[in-house]
């Protein structure tokens, strides 16, 4: 069967990666989460003190250490799901912290941290036969994909996922301060200049706030055979 790219965007928090996970392991696809990427570029600018006291990026810094960040998946051995790496550091659950949370955005609305991020993502989807998910995935590094998705829910219904997925890992979880920085993101994810968070005129519209991931994984797979089809 012919491999095609499936394109899968949406806001913060609406399950994107586990619909985007299933389906790549279903049909046996790499599955990429491009916000991950976006996410190891902050941690490496909190590690490298590369914030203003004002909360802004230090841009002109990190313009000059760019060329020497490195991110990288690699499979867990032992649960065979893809895991985030930061030059060889597995940072896997470094990244996924409310300190990064709430300083990813104005890193991601950087020009050349896109510019260098949406080059690596693409090189990663040349071969076809991946899932990736995102912001601007459909849009701008793969305008040509062959099924895109745009997923949507409630901010209320994404803060209170979000609050159990933490809770659920042990970690500190307070749902205003999350329901909060899910407003914060989509605002910024939406406004700004470079590709900006929005529905490519080809993508398909999820709303799942009322759905179960059992009836998520269902719909997208049907999609996926569709896509395969035509
Ligand atoms: O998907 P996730 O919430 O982990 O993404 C973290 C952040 O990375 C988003 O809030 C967004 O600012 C940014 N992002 C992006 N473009 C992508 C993926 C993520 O700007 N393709």
């Amino acid at each position: 069967m012919k491999k095609i790219i499936v394109a899968i965007d949406g806001f913060s928090s609406c399950g994107k990666s586990t619909m985007a996970k299933d389906l790549a392991r279903e049909i046996q696809y790499i599955y990429i989460d491009s916000g991950a990427m976006y996410r190891a570029v902050t941690l490496y600018c909190l590690r490298h003190r590369l914030f203003l006291p004002n909360g802004e990026v230090n841009a002109p810094s990190l313009e000059k250490e760019m060329g020497r960040i490195r991110v990288s998946f690699r499979l867990n051995p032992e649960t065979h799901a893809p895991e985030t790496f930061l030059n060889d550091e597995n940072v896997e659950k470094d990244i996924r912290t409310m300190e990064v949370s709430a300083m990813v955005s104005p890193v991601s609305a950087i020009p050349f941290v896109r510019t260098a991020l949406v080059a690596a993502q693409q090189e990663m989807g040349k071969e076809k036969g991946i899932v990736m998910d995102g912001r601007d995935i459909g849009t701008t590094v793969f305008p040509h994909a062959e099924l895109k998705i745009f997923v949507t829910a409630s901010p209320e219904i994404r803060a209170q996922r979000r609050y159990e997925e933490l809770k659920a890992k042990g970690q500190k979880a307070d749902y205003e301060a999350i329901l909060e920085n899910v407003r914060q993101r989509d605002y910024i994810d939406q406004h700004r200049e470079t590709s900006p968070l929005r529905r490519a005129e080809d993508a398909i519209l999820l709303d799942n706030s009322h759905m179960s991931i059992e009836e998520q994984k269902e719909w997208l797979l049907q999609q996926y055979h569709k896509a395969t089809q035509e």
